[in-house]
């Protein structure tokens, strides 16, 4: 497997912790796949990863994979990724459905005849660029996955993960679970917007909030944090809510609106104020 796509998957394995699903390499019926990604829990679906090349810069998609995904009865993606695992594009199937009926990618010749050719430009207009990982997550959220099962979640308790390999490279996209841990249970599991704890299987159940997302460099610090219920982490992370920057405290509805106010401790204003310019207000 390509440097890049590990270092993606590891970056995906550490915001699954906090979102609530686990990848791994997937088993088709007749052999497993590295270069397709089965993610689990909150997001159901497949990731079939290609990687550019060097000059000419391009990436060649295999026909066979795309009928393997077809055939696989899961929701499916493709991920293109650039040199770095931070920039890249997310094609749904319907893209590629649409790429290949308009004959928009072309199949190579010789050897390569079971292969597509796409580069950038005209043979990826459908397709949505991300620049970071939790960039490429949102996009991901954003589009039709499987049903959310509630009876999943309790397994995705953090601390039963195993402990993740971190490299320096990564470290940033990786949450620290102690703190995010320590910091849920001394504000006892309530949602700092709603006040709401909820309580699966006789355990407090909340979810972490970073204000400034570790994807765009915001720090995993506990003034960076919020512990939520999942309704309300959900709708800060798509920016449908936001703290008003002026106080600090107010959180305010899509049209600017009050809906209530931010039980204490708050987050650090810079990164209140980051995440009112950069996701709500987008
Ligand atoms: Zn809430």
């Amino acid at each position: 497997m390509a440097s890049i796509q590990k270092e993606f998957m590891s970056m995906l394995e550490g915001i699954g912790k906090e979102r609530g699903f686990q990848c791994q390499k997937y088993e088709s019926k007749i052999r497993r796949i590295n270069n397709i990604i089965e993610l689990s829990g909150r997001i159901n679906c497949l990731l079939y990863f290609k990687i550019r090349s060097e000059s000419p810069y391009r990436w060649g998609v295999t026909k066979n994979r795309i009928e393997e995904l077809q055939t696989s009865g899961k929701k499916w993606f493709i991920v293109l990724l650039l040199e770095t695992p931070n920039n890249g594009y997310l094609l749904t199937d319907q893209d590629v459905e649409r790429y290949v009926n308009e004959s928009l990618w072309p199949l190579g010749r010789g050897k390569n005849k079971n292969e597509y050719k796409i580069s950038t430009g005209k043979t990826l207009q459908y397709s949505k660029p991300f620049h970071t990982v939790g960039d490429f997550i949102n996009l991901l959220g954003h589009l039709p996955t499987d049903k959310e099962s509630l009876s999943e979640i309790p397994d995705m308790r953090y601390e039963e993960y195993p402990p993740n390999k971190i490299t320096t490279t990564i470290t940033r996209a990786v949450r620290d679970t102690a703190l995010s841990n320590k910091i849920k249970e001394e504000r006892n599991y309530q949602c700092q917007v709603c006040g709401t704890t909820l309580i699966i299987k006789g355990k407090g159940y909340a979810e972490t909030h970073h204000v400034k997302p570790l994807g765009q460099e915001g720090p995993d610090i506990e003034s960076n944090m919020l512990v939520l219920c999942p309704n309300h982490h959900i709708l800060f992370d798509y920016g449908e809510i936001a703290v008003s920057p002026e106080d600090g405290i107010a959180v305010i509805d899509g049209g600017g609106h009050g809906i209530g106010t931010l039980k204490p401790p708050f987050p650090k204003k810079e990164y209140i104020e980051y995440h009112y310019h950069n996701i709500y207000k987008k």
